[in-house]
């Protein structure tokens, strides 16, 4: 959601006549678009702006911002802490970044400016996006779920769902552009409810009728919210992409409950069986949480278990992180740092030995790529990502940016695997 934040950004920005500088040295604007949900990309956005001290000492005409969840939790605390910057915004006040510019350069004065709980997210509007083919759409904003680690309810407010006529409109309009690849987001796609009673999987269906476009992505999906008519959309939609991104957080019922997830470990085992029952090739990716404050060792090797009994295609795990506001930091004593972070070696291990497995059998299959650019590891190679967000690289010409390819696997490396393109 931020780097969908960020492309709005730089399309008001666009829009306004600024163009990137290629060193913050040049720059007559920085912003800087923040996270809040761990404590260490807080901790980066601080010492970012801590170096931006001197630039603003050299040059005085130099504005700085501060926007995303830490400018919406921390407001005009934030002045405290780096007194030279000029405006600080909240997550919900992107679209009116235009005028807040304006504000902060006739008045030569800082601003903050931060709302609450907005009626409903904002359409996209114009934005510079990233990849000319692929883009992100928000369709909901925000969370009432409280999990009691988590800040987002409180940096994204509750939660709100946009039209789907107008979702439909700009998906539209993106794939007259040339975009083939939508991914929907929202902190919880699937309890989106738009007006009508239309809900996630209806709005799937919606889209899925979308001219032009070829493929639809989702994230994040919440397991208590994930029913047997969505696995069939999933199922049935030809563009809806057979990858689901799942957090589980953890394997025991114990802390689950604690985190007020709403489901047990065997609730998620259920859905998995019945999405891959449904959808046998289906590609499924989660979050893990490791060391929630009273963790213990049979908490955790339940975990473990998940994972072994799951083999997810890709685990983003964290280490708990305490942060301002959350219910979790009344739960008592946290896990000493040496024990969560042997654990969170433990359960990397783990995944990578059910990675490889599971990457061995892509050997020899052949995928649809939607070819995205020149390969950032290598640039003698394009590199592109299968139905099931697998990254591909291979040799080929230039001009197959953009377009569908049929790629032949040979080798699989640990995040990606390498390809050559089949005659058909
Ligand atoms: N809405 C999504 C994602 C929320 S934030 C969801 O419901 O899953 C992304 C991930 O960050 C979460 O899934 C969780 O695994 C992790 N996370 C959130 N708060 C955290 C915290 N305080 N400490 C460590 N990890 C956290
Ligand atoms: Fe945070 Fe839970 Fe909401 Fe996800 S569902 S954003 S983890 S409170």
């Amino acid at each position: 959601m931020n780097e969908h934040d960020s492309e709005r950004i730089a399309g008001i920005l666009a829009e306004r006549g600024y163009v990137a500088a290629s060193e913050p040295e040049d720059a007559d604007l920085i912003l800087i678009n923040t996270c809040s949900v761990r404590e260490k990309a807080d901790q980066k956005a601080f010492s970012y702006l801590g170096r931006l001290r001197e630039l603003k000492a050299k040059n005085p005409l130099l504005k700085i911002a501060l926007c995303g969840c830490t400018a919406q939790l921390m407001g005009k605390k934030i002045f405290q802490r780096a007194p030279y910057v000029d405006l600080v915004f909240g997550t919900q006040n992107i679209d009116r970044l235009g005028f807040l510019l304006d504000e902060i350069s006739q008045k030569q004065e800082r601003l903050v400016e931060i709302v609450q709980d907005r009626e409903g997210p904002s359409s996209s509007g114009r934005r510079v996006r990233a990849h000319s083919n692929k883009t992100l759409i928000t369709i909901m904003e925000g969370c009432d779920n409280f999990c009691s680690y988590c800040v987002v309810p409180y940096t994204r407010g509750r939660e709100r769902s946009r039209g789907a006529e107008e979702i439909v409109a700009e998906v539209a309009e993106l794939a007259r552009d040339g975009v083939y690849e939508v991914t929907l987001l929202g902190q919880n796609v699937n309890s989106y409810g738009g007006a009508n009673g239309v809900n996630f999987p209806d709005l799937l269906s919606r889209i899925n009728s979308v001219d032009g476009l070829k493929r639809i992505r989702f994230v994040t999906s919440h397991p208590k919210d994930f029913s047997q008519e969505l696995i069939s959309a999933i199922r049935d939609l030809d563009k809806v992409c057979e990858h689901i991104h799942l957090p589980v957080q953890s394997g025991s019922d114990q802390v689950l409950a604690a985190m007020n997830r709403r489901y047990t470990a065997n609730d998620y085992l259920e859905i998995v069986s019945s999405l891959r029952q449904a959808i046998p090739d289906v590609s499924l990716t989660t979050d893990i949480i490791v060391g929630f404050p009273g963790e213990t060792e049979s908490d955790f090797q339940a975990t473990l278990d998940l994972v072994k009994r799951v083999k997810f295609d890709v685990i983003f795990s964290f280490i708990y992180s305490p942060r301002p506001g959350i219910k979790a930091v009344e739960f008592g004593e946290n896990i000493p740092r040496d024990v969560a972070l042997e654990r969170f070696d433990r359960l990397l291990s783990l995944q990578d030995t059910v990675r490889a497995d599971k990457m061995v059998k892509d050997v020899g299959e052949i995928y649809e790529v939607l070819v995205e650019g020149v390969s950032k590891s290598d640039p003698s190679r394009l590199s592109g990502r299968t139905r099931t967000n697998k990254l591909v690289h291979f040799t080929g010409p230039d001009k197959l940016i953009g377009q569908f390819i049929s790629v032949r696997i040979y080798e699989t490396l640990a995040h990606s695997m390498l390809g050559e393109l089949t005659d058909n």
